[in-house]
């Protein structure tokens, strides 16, 4: 069939009148600035004054002199001249005693009650296995799932997808929820599954005579999804767990996630330094920037001792936000593991963990290690900028990175800052747009004409309120092909 291609007019915004000039308030001010720097990454690091040109051309219309805007970003520790004065909170982090074995096959662990450590046992070659995990702490269904998984398109437990099994396999195997139309993809997830009915459908598999009230659980797993809250749906999981668990089973997974490194949310939040829009804080920590975040916090506590009422005497709110803020500095992918959870940072780590659909856990050498090195990871998307980078390990691990590559980049990013007129400065903006040209956004126009496939960005930016904006705006015009 012939293609044809048009252009519409897709933007039904009303055009904008001149606008009158306002005061922005601070918000608006943080707001602006961090989400300028997630545009324009190599913006951040600009001095004041050619960031007060950049934000005056974004926004004509702010009464806003350079002196407010200076010490508005000082103040939320956006712009600094000496980066020792930033808050962090990394000595504020708590280490309690850890309960795994102290040497596995290829690494040791070393820890004490201020730092915790893997290190290389023997000799590794790019490429190694250095060790598995076969499960996190406790498996949590992922919460972005949970329309999918409440529809029976992923699987209850692990949240796998569901549409490659047939619903004769279901039947067959008997992997339908008998009062729901939840769905496990396997008899393993059926078997390993103690928290769904309960949680769901006011019954426990053990019988135990821990009563869970599951109207209220669904009301805090509603309220957590809304507030893009994934750090106290977790920790609700986590204690659904180790209430239904056997005792045995219960004692050990309380002892595991107790073990893991803690700070308060409360100590975290503080050095959130913006909003939603663009913000550096993990908008899915339930730090995000609600202005008050504690009426969050406490609703949440709230519906969590609703649902676990027997906890309300053992968990305080002060406890709850604790266990938050324990889960977020040790998440990966939304999952708790042990053993992994004691890697420390780097921006160029030598070592990667994969993570397969059975949430199996692997790390392998990313080049070679010598015995007794350090094993590390990363914990931020190594692509991303340095400023970027450390403003991330900062606010959601509480630490400066001063890894190796940072420092190398850092000196990089000030020369090329410092020096407007220098020959780095022409080399540097050769070398920009080189690799601009190289991550053009592709020419929909073009990849139409050639049949492809492609992938369309979607915002990952929040609108006001946390919530996820359920549409996307095209900037005016969008081109698409039309069967004729
Ligand atoms: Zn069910
Ligand atoms: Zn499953
Ligand atoms: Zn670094």
């Amino acid at each position: 069939m012939p293609v044809t291609i048009k252009t519409l007019l897709l933007n039904d915004a009303v055009p904008s009148q001149p606008p009158d000039s306002v005061k922005p308030t601070v918000r608006q001010i943080v707001d602006d600035v961090v989400l300028l720097w997630r545009e324009e990454p190599s913006s951040e690091g600009l001095e004041i004054s050619r960031l007060y040109q950049k934000v005056q051309k974004r926004h004509v219309e702010w009464q806003l002199e350079e002196d407010v805007l200076r010490d508005t970003l000082i103040k939320h520790s956006l712009y600094f001249n000496d980066e020792s004065q930033l808050n962090t909170y990394d000595d504020r982090i708590e280490f309690p005693p850890i309960l795994l074995k102290k040497s596995y096959k290829k690494v040791d662990i070393a820890c004490n009650n201020e730092e915790r450590k893997l290190l290389a046992k023997t000799a590794l070659d790019v490429g190694d296995l250095i060790y598995t995990e076969s499960s996190p702490i406790v498996v949590i269904p992922p919460m972005d799932k949970m329309a999918l998984i409440k529809s029976g398109k992923a699987c209850i437990y692990c949240g796998n997808s569901l549409s490659n099994i047939s619903s004769h396999f279901i039947i067959k195997n008997g992997l339908d929820c008998n009062d729901c139309n939840g769905v496990w993809c396997t008899k393993t997830c059926r078997k390993n599954d103690i928290i769904h009915s309960a949680l769901y459908h006011d019954k426990s598999k053990n019988k135990s005579k821990i009563t869970i009230k599951s109207h209220n659980w669904i009301l805090f797993a509603k309220y957590c999804q809304e507030k893009l809250f994934v750090a106290a749906y977790s920790v609700g999981i986590i204690f659904a767990k180790i209430l239904l668990s056997n005792e045995e089973d219960s004692t050990k997974t309380r002892a595991q996630f107790e073990s893991l490194a803690q700070v308060s949310q409360r100590i975290r939040i503080n050095l959130s330094d913006s909003t939603n829009i663009g913000g550096t804080l993990d908008i899915t920590s339930g730090a995000m920037a609600v202005d008050d975040p504690e009426s969050v916090w406490q609703e949440a506590y709230s519906l969590f001792t609703k649902t676990f009422p027997m906890l309300e005497g053992d968990i305080d709110l002060e406890r709850f936000l604790c266990y938050i803020g324990k889960f977020n500095i040790n998440q990966i992918s939304n999952q708790v593991y042990q053993l992994t959870s004691l890697a420390n940072h780097s921006c160029e780590p030598n070592a990667r963990y994969e993570i397969d659909s059975k949430l199996e856990l692997k790390v392998y050498a990313r080049r070679k290690i010598k015995p007794g090195e350090e094993i590390f990871l990363t914990y931020v998307n190594p692509l991303h900028g340095v400023n970027l980078r450390r403003r991330e390990l900062r606010v959601n691990w509480g630490f400066l990175c001063k890894c190796s590559r940072c420092l190398k980049e850092l000196k990089y990013s000030k020369l090329r800052i410092n020096s407007e007129t220098s020959q780095l400065k022409v080399l540097d903006e050769k070398k920009r747009r080189k690799s601009s040209m190289k991550s053009r956004r592709p020419d929909l126009t073009e990849l139409l004409k050639n049949p492809q496939e492609f992938d369309l960005e979607i915002p990952e930016t929040l609108g006001f309120g946390g919530r996820r904006r359920t549409s996307v705006r095209f900037d005016s015009n969008v081109t698409f092909a039309v069967e004729e």
